[in-house]
């Protein structure tokens, strides 16, 4: 076998390099970073522009950008819970200006009287001072005033990982960056070389600079996109099943009938649709889409009791462990003493365990298996695979279609996903496949309210009382787990805080918690044993606990809408009212204005419409900041022109 001709350096060469940590270098696995490589394909979300402000009148609230030297030995004042920091430095122009930071003490040991500092910051008119956002000590580069701000789990600084660039980019040149567009795309559009466009989008000279470089990864993006659809879809078209299948309609409605509710007509509407589509020759291609809590699990565990019906096996397939065993849960759940086996098949499993379900599924024992879709590898052989069902679908690629192909040609495929975008917009990105729509909510109207609070607001105590009263569970959200510079809430903090409030009821749960101890504090959770939870945004992926009715996300602002969208679906799931707390600062008018949408509406297309109107120019276009997950670089509001031409390109010159 020929060995691979592109250098590779592991992950342990650069972060030894760096920092001789292993923490971080575990930090830098976890988010899929191996080489200098990885590096190099983890793009900012955006840029601070450090380009000093010009000399001029401040207005109120402006966003200032001062570099010179402090003056003044920083000053910690406190009051109660509330601490301030204040220091002075004389400016670009010579004024002599006062910043203030709140919250923030731990700062004063960085502010050196007589060192070069440049802060961004927000002005007050009336007061005359600076509200320190954020700064960096030093001067910055007037020809790369950009700097860019990668999203990265806490272990790892923003200023290692800009190392880890800074290094990777030196090897550049050693490294192979092939696009598979067509060269006739490339030309046409004028797209850089990824060689060339990494280092711009790195360390650029300009925003624009930024937004050309990114094309080339936005059209291949598409192109692999466009291309898979495309994929699937001759192939559907092309087979058709070795014959129909009846699906006795009694046992449909008998089991829909001793569901735990009732169906919402959306749902029902969507189940008839999919047997429909799985009664006739043509294989079904079909999508599933409803916003989060909109119930698409009860209507996928429908389908594939219907394939079971017909005597088929039935996938479903996750984009993580923690959702398969969700899903598996909830099936189980949903179809038990109806005589189906239904299993689960992940990653953390021993070898032999996977091995034993692998032989299962070839002899047919097993009529339904869970897994991520990792594990539908190519070792793994159905017995007679009828239907394939793909939760969040936009994080799949290829292999769909090799599963389609090898598992089982008469399989129906069935993908969901909890991105609401307009019809015609679905239509043209999956390839013209059919669409169910879940609108409606199983509650007659979401009961999910929401408040924006200031964080000593009597009414989260008053909040959280009557959830405990009522035998509730209550979430407690904070962007971080340990203290950062940031000064952000950190969960370890916050667990202290309601632990003396309310002794032996809260529990604690973050990422750096083995799977152990972050299994007890769910149980104790959802039991009931502890009705608190405290938690980092490790819930967003999907925790399902009916009595959820209070949710409190301190430091709402440093989340994004869709964020805090997805994070309030998580309560109200019993269809009583709900309340979630967005707790921000109270200086902070502008992110309290930002908030209000959620606030307004429920409508995860509106909230994810708002908040790419709302970026600020700084923001780079496109990246993991629209709500629409799943696509690493294209933002399928902005870029559908992009989409638009690739699908012309891939009719036109290759079907
Ligand atoms: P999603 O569309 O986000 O995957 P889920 O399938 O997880 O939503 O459903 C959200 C919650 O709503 C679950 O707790 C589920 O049990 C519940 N649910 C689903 N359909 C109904 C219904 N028709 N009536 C009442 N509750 C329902
Ligand atoms: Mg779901």
């Amino acid at each position: 076998m020929k060995t691979r001709q592109t250098p590779r350096f592991s992950f342990t060469i650069i972060a030894m390099a760096v920092t001789s940590s292993p923490r971080l270098a575990q930090a830098l696995v976890r988010i899929g970073i191996h080489t200098e490589r990885d590096v190099l394909m983890h793009f900012p979300y955006r840029y601070e522009d450090l380009t000093a402000t010009p000399l001029g009148l401040y207005h109120d609230q402006q966003r200032l950008v001062l570099v010179g030297k402090i003056t003044s030995t920083p000053q910690v004042f406190r009051r109660g819970t509330f601490v301030t920091l204040r220091f002075t430095m004389r400016d670009q122009h010579q004024h002599v200006m006062h910043v203030i930071a709140f919250n923030r003490p731990f700062l004063a040991k960085s502010i050196v009287p007589n060192s070069t500092i440049t802060i961004v910051g927000k002005y007050d008119a009336n007061k005359q001072i600076v509200h320190l956002v954020t700064f960096i000590l030093g001067e910055v580069a007037a020809d790369h005033p950009l700097k860019p701000i990668y999203r990265l789990p806490h272990e790892i600084p923003l200023f290692r990982f800009t190392a880890l660039v800074k290094k990777a980019l030196t090897v550049l040149p050693k490294l192979e960056f092939k696009t598979r567009l067509p060269q006739a795309i490339i030309q046409e559009k004028h797209l850089l070389d990824p060689m060339k466009a990494l280092p711009i989008i790195h360390q650029p000279a300009s925003l624009e600079a930024v937004q050309h470089a990114m094309l080339i990864f936005k059209y291949e993006e598409a192109y692999t996109f466009v291309q898979t659809m495309q994929a699937i879809r001759q192939e559907n078209m092309a087979t058709i099943k070795s014959h129909a299948q009846a699906i006795a309609q009694e046992a449909m409605k008998k089991v829909i009938k001793h569901l735990p509710y009732a169906l919402t007509e959306d749902q029902q509407q969507a189940v008839d649709e999919i047997i429909g589509d799985m009664r006739a020759r043509k294989r079904m291609y079909r999508l599933l889409q409803g916003d989060v809590g909109s119930g698409k699990t009860v209507v996928a565990a429908l389908a594939l009791y219907a394939n079971y019906l017909r005597k088929q096996q039935g996938a479903l397939m996750a984009p993580t462990d923690a959702l398969a065993k969700q899903h598996f849960l909830t099936l189980q759940q949903l179809l038990k003493n109806l005589g189906v086996s239904v299993t689960l098949l992940v990653g953390s499993m021993s070898s032999t365990e996977k091995k034993a379900i692998k032989e299962s599924l070839l002899n047919g024992t097993i009529d339904i298996v869970v897994g991520t879709h990792t594990l539908f590898s190519s070792d793994t052989t159905f017995f007679s695979l009828g239907l394939a069902v793909i939760d969040e679908q936009h994080r799949f690629g290829v292999n769909q279609r090799a599963l389609l192909k090898d598992k089982g040609r008469d399989a129906d495929l069935l993908m969901m996903s909890a991105t609401p975008i307009p019809r015609s917009l679905a239509m043209s990105v999956y390839a013209d496949m059919d669409i169910s729509t879940l609108i409606q909510f199983p509650f007659s109207a979401r009961l999910v309210k929401t408040k924006i609070v200031t964080a000593g607001d009597a009414l989260i105590h008053y909040t959280i009382a009557t959830a405990l009263e009522q035998h509730q569970r209550v979430f407690v959200i904070a962007p971080k787990i340990n203290e950062s510079l940031h000064g952000k809430e950190s969960v370890v903090k916050l667990f202290e805080h309601y632990q003396r409030h309310y002794p032996k009821q809260v529990v604690l749960l973050h990422g750096q918690l083995d799977a152990e101890e972050k299994d007890d504090s769910l149980k104790a959770f959802s039991q009931g044993h502890r009705p608190i939870l405290v938690s980092t945004t490790v819930i967003e992926v999907g925790i399902d606990v009916k009595q959820a009715s209070v949710m409190i996300i301190h430091d709402a602002d440093s989340f994004g809408l869709a964020s805090l969208h997805q994070l309030r679906g998580r309560i109200g799931r019993d269809g009583r009212e709900a309340l979630c707390l967005l707790v921000v600062q109270e200086e902070d008018k502008e992110g309290q204005e930002r908030l209000q949408v959620l606030v307004d509406t429920n409508d995860g297309f509106k909230i994810a419409e708002a908040d790419l109107r709302m970026r600020g120019p700084g923001e780079l276009m496109g990246l993991r900041q629209s709500g629409v997950p799943g696509f690493q670089y294209l933002n399928l509001v902005i870029d559908q022109p992009i989409i638009q031409i690739i699908k012309n390109y891939i009719v036109k010159n290759i079907l």
